[in-house]
């Protein structure tokens, strides 16, 4: 199926910016092309940015190749805490969720904040609550719970796990950026953090405009990375803006990670799109697997190498 508008609709995804074991790229691959597939099919539909970018997402949710919904890391006591957000380009509405342990799909349960309460943002048990509230099906705990997962928190109390900041290596946040045929932006990040975190720790994921912002007026932008670092210099936003300067998406994405990378010292990358559908993709990382869905359906994924210095 093609549209006549040239560059709409377009979705990006991302699948973490990090290590990925060789072994496990081909299932990164795959991930990010089967939630751009979604993303797209929802956009061609006549679906919102918004749908596109929340159909992504729960399909990278939904895989327990990536750290979000089912498969997520789990913290130091053991238990999946899951954070989300999304935001419409329009007219700048956001929601957002953080630390929740009930719902497979964090990502609807922002867009349920954002659209059902006057807030925008609801964390913990009272965000579970909210979806139960309103419909949400809810899980039990253990059903966000992986075997892979499960190891990897075995070998942390084992004191087997590699220390901070090291033990951060492992990826897998999710995010989608998309523009749809009315040319509106809307962008979504979900994740459950980093292995091993403090309960009740929240990264950059869920807050606006270090895990996710989208602006008509600038760009979409969906960040991953070490949550601490990227919120300092709100590294969505930040990325907007300097497309909002008249920077070409690719250039304001590498420029922003080189300022992460010389102000605070850490590790990320980012997608961002504009309104002409151009996008961006930049990491200091090793990796970060990535789909782009076209116009015209076609789709392309894979995973960004280390750039030769
Ligand atoms: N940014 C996420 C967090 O700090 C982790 C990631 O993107 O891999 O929670």
């Amino acid at each position: 199926m093609s549209t006549s508008k040239g560059t709409l609709p377009t979705i990006v995804v991302h699948g973490g910016a990090g290590e990925i074991p060789e072994a496990d790229r081909p299932a990164h691959v795959e991930g990010c092309r089967r939630a751009a597939q979604a993303g797209w099919e929802a956009l061609a539909a006549g679906g919102s940015a918004l749908d596109g970018v929340e159909a992504a997402v729960r399909v990278m949710e939904d895989d327990p190749t990536f750290d979000a919904g089912h498969g997520s890391f789990l913290n130091a006591v053991g238990e999946v805490e899951l954070d989300a957000i999304v935001m419409n380009g329009h007219d700048l509405s956001l929601g957002a969720v953080a630390a929740v342990q009930r719902v497979r799909h964090p990502v609807s349960l922002a867009r349920l904040v954002m659209q059902k309460s006057n807030h925008s943002f609801l964390v913990g048990p009272a965000a579970d609550d909210f979806a139960r509230q309103h419909g949400m099906p809810i899980c039990p705990p253990w059903e966000l719970l992986s075997e892979r997962e499960l190891e990897r928190w075995k070998k942390f109390q084992a004191g087997e796990a590699p220390p901070p900041p090291d033990y951060f290596t492992p990826c897998g946040t999710v995010g989608a950026v998309a523009l749809d045929e009315q040319g509106n932006l809307a962008a979504a990040t979900s994740t459950g953090g980093t292995p091993n975190k403090l309960p009740g720790r929240v990264g950059d994921s869920p807050l606006v405009g270090c895990g996710a912002y989208a602006d008509n007026r600038s760009a979409a932008a969906s960040a991953t990375g070490e949550g601490e670092a990227l919120m300092k210099i709100v590294i969505s936003k930040t990325t907007c803006d300097l497309v909002l300067q008249g920077l070409r998406p690719q250039v304001a994405a590498e420029a922003v990670v080189e300022l992460l990378g010389e102000r605070t010292g850490g590790h990320g990358g980012l997608i961002l799109l504009d309104r002409q559908g151009r996008f961006g993709i930049a990491h200091n990382t090793s990796y970060i697997a990535y789909a782009v869905a076209a116009a015209d359906g076609s789709i392309q994924a894979g995973i960004c190498y280390p750039a030769k210095k």
